[in-house]
Formats: C-alpha cells, structure tokens, sequence
C-alpha cells in the first residue's frame, strides 16, 4: 500500500526520524490557517506548498512552491489543489491533487550550503536481505545517477540476525562525506530510519532528498513510503491511511469483491481461475500476438455470479478487444463453470467483444457441450493452443 509524503513522514517522525514539519491543507485558506501555525512552531515565514499525490517527480511537474509570505501561501496552494499535476512518475493524463503539504521551509541560507543526499531502505531480493542505499547525489532522480555515475550509489547490506550494526551507519555517514555534528546527526538518522522500516512493516522507504541544513541538521524533506499488504492487520491504524483516490478504480472495486485484478495495457481480458495459470494465460495471450489486458485470478469458487462480477469488470477496460477464459476445473467442475458462464453472459444481454472459453479438467467434454448448444456467441476450446489459434483469430 502506498503513502503519501505527510503520512510517510508521520510515521517516520513516530519511530524518531527527525522530518521537514508540514500540516496538511485541503483549500487555500486551511493552507493560510498551517503556515499561521507552523510559522509559531518553527519561526519561518517562508513555507513549501507540496502537492500530495502518489507520485514522484512532483517537483519538476509544479507540484512542488516555494511561498514567502501568507499571500503566496493562499495563492499557490489555491494553484496546486485541484490541478492536474503531470510528473515523469504519472501516466499522460496526470493525476488530480486533492490536498497540499504546508512545509516549513528548510533551505534557509546559514553557516554552510544545504546539502541533498538521496537514501533508501527496501529488500534486496537477490540476498533475500534488507539493505539501505545511498548516494551523495541526493534531490535529483536516482535513475540518472544510477546511470550515469553508478560509482556514487552505495548499498549497506542488513544481517537479520544482528540488524544495522553501529559500524555500518557510521561508514554511512563517512561515505556521505560529513564530519561532527552532521556525521553523528546522520548516524542517529540512519538507525532511526531503519527502526522505522523494520516495524512498519514497510517494502520501501525511499527519502529524497535527506538534507543536511545550514546549521548541520539532519532531515527527511521527502518520503516515499510502501507498506507491505500482507502485514497490515498488524498495523490497524495504518489501514485509515489508504487513500482510494489514488488507486485505481476498477482495482478497488474487484478488491472489494474478492478478485485479485490487476489492470494492464493490452487488448485481450483474461479470466482465469489461480495466478500461475494466469500467468501463462498471459504468455498465451502474447504468443497468439495479443496484449493481455488484465490480470485476474477469479479463485476457487467460479460461480455463476463471479464469473459475472469478472466480466463486467473486464468491460469496464474500453481497449479489450476479446475477452479468454481459462479455468482449470480440479477443485470446480468444469460443466458449473460453463453453466455459470452461459448465466452470466444471458444475464447481461449483449456483450460486444468475442468471448473465447477453454475449460480443461473433471467433465471439460460436458462443459464445452453446455457452450456449444447455449446458442451465444462464445466459442470454446479444451486445449491451450487451440484457444491461442481463436484468441489470434479474432483479432486478425
Ligand atoms: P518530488 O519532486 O516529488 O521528489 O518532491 P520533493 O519533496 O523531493 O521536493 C522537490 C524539491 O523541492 C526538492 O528536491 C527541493 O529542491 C525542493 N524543496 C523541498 N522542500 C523545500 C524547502 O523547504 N525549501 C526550498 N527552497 N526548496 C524545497
Ligand atoms: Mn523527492
């Protein structure tokens, strides 16, 4: 599940992460009501209004204003909710802000420059461990860096049997280039920052930038946050964090009925009943030179009503073009499915995209029988390939 900045920096400032302090506004005069506050707080006038959205990049998208007194604060932030706020991280069409950060500002100028270092902690699945990578090329995208100057990204690795050893967070800060004060404030930020992922449960953290303030303190100014799905019943209070908003729509719903869905770019919908068949109904779809559309594990029970619930779902895509059904009957025998196919497809009148069904398992000859006489336009099949040859057929 996926944070916003201000909630990811709620929960790293609960484990000890010292965070660029913001109040989160949903008009321009809630945004005015945060900076009167935080300039109280803090001392600043000066204040980043951020959009709040799930993606990166905001930034150079114009997500991201610098407001140096109360009038700016209401008119950018009157700017910033309610666009559509286009970044390298967000499709063509962007994505609706619906609420802003009120930041104080961190940049202020002082003894030294700010500096922006860039630090993740996610699991390396190669190693099967933790680790937390780094680089002194902070603020800017880590892709490019990756890229072009991989030598300036480093990787501590995390024995789960010890944890994050002192040493290592020391070589971090040594490797970030800092000494005194800075070096031990990084220090405690990096234990704090790992604390903090360990027992939220998280896949990743990723700070971008970390900033080393004029006067040597050490902060996150930004937060990607992922917490793992399947860990949140231990995290109650985590779950009122979801921002369905942000999601998408079609997912949420076949979520909310129990299908694992998941929305791809091609034109063929699949339905198929347990995820490594899904997976190689995917391959199928692409060898047959179609584009899957979907993914979607209808599960065990392909009843009547399901199977209903996963085409509408499917339909809801405009690019699909035809829709595969691919159900192994072990568990659930094929003639129930078939007969829960013919019901739905009877029950929604008229679907427009050509419908192609293999069912293979306990009673497949009855079932693909119960299709051929059901007098509808679905075409059936009993072997993988000759359901690729109809799937290539209809889109010729
Ligand atoms: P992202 O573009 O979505 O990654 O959003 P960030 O939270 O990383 O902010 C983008 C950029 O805004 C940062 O890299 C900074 O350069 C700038 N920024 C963030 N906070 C402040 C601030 O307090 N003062 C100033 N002057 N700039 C800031
Ligand atoms: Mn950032």
């Amino acid at each position: 599940m996926n944070l916003h900045e201000y909630q990811g920096k709620q929960i790293l400032n609960s484990f000890g992460v010292d965070i660029q302090r913001g109040i989160v506004a949903q008009t321009a005069d809630e945004a005015v009501e945060a900076a009167k506050k935080l300039t109280e707080e803090t001392g600043t006038g000066w204040h980043v209004i951020k959009a709040q959205v799930h993606a990166g990049g905001r930034g150079k998208g114009g997500g991201v204003k610098l407001a140096k007194n109360l009038d700016e604060v209401k008119e950018l932030a009157g700017q910033i909710i309610g666009m559509n706020l286009i970044t390298p991280q967000t499709s063509a069409e962007g994505k609706k802000v619906h609420q802003v950060l009120i930041a104080e500002d961190v940049y202020y100028p002082g003894e030294n420059e700010p500096e922006e270092y860039y630090m993740s902690v996610l699991l390396n699945r190669a190693t099967g461990r933790n680790m937390i990578m780094y680089s002194t090329e902070g603020g800017m995208d880590i892709e490019t860096v990756a890229e072009e100057t991989p030598h300036l990204i480093f990787t501590e690795e995390i024995d789960p049997a010890t944890g994050l050893l002192p040493f290592q967070a020391r070589r971090i800060a040594f490797n970030l280039g800092l000494s005194g004060v800075a070096f031990k404030g990084m220090v405690k930020f990096v234990n704090a920052l790992y604390t903090a992922y360990v027992k939220s449960d998280s896949s990743l953290f990723e700070i971008n930038p970390v900033l080393k303030t004029s006067d040597d303190k050490v902060i996150a100014v930004d937060a990607k946050v992922t917490l793992d799905g399947n860990a949140l019943y231990r995290h109650k209070d985590y779950l009122e964090m979801r921002d369905k908003r942000e999601e998408n729509p079609v997912e949420v719903e076949a979520g909310e009925v129990g299908l694992n869905y998941v929305d791809l770019d091609g034109n063929v919908g699949c339905m198929v009943n347990g995820a490594g068949l899904a997976m190689a109904t995917m391959d199928l779809i692409k060898q047959a030179g179609g584009e899957p559309a979907n993914f979607l594990d209808v599960g065990g029970t392909a009843d009547a009503e399901r199977v209903e619930t996963a085409f509408n779902l499917i339909l809801k895509d405009p690019n699909v073009k035809a829709i595969l059904v691919n159900i192994f009957g072990g568990i659930v025998r094929c003639d129930r499915v078939a007969q829960g196919i013919v019901d739905a497809y009877k029950n929604m009148g008229t679907i427009n995209v050509p419908i192609i069904v293999r069912l293979q398992g306990t009673n497949a000859d009855i079932a693909k029988e119960l299709i051929d006489n059901s007098g509808l336009d679905v075409q059936s099949a009993i072997e993988f390939q000759e359901a690729a040859d109809k799937v290539q057929a209809v889109l010729a």
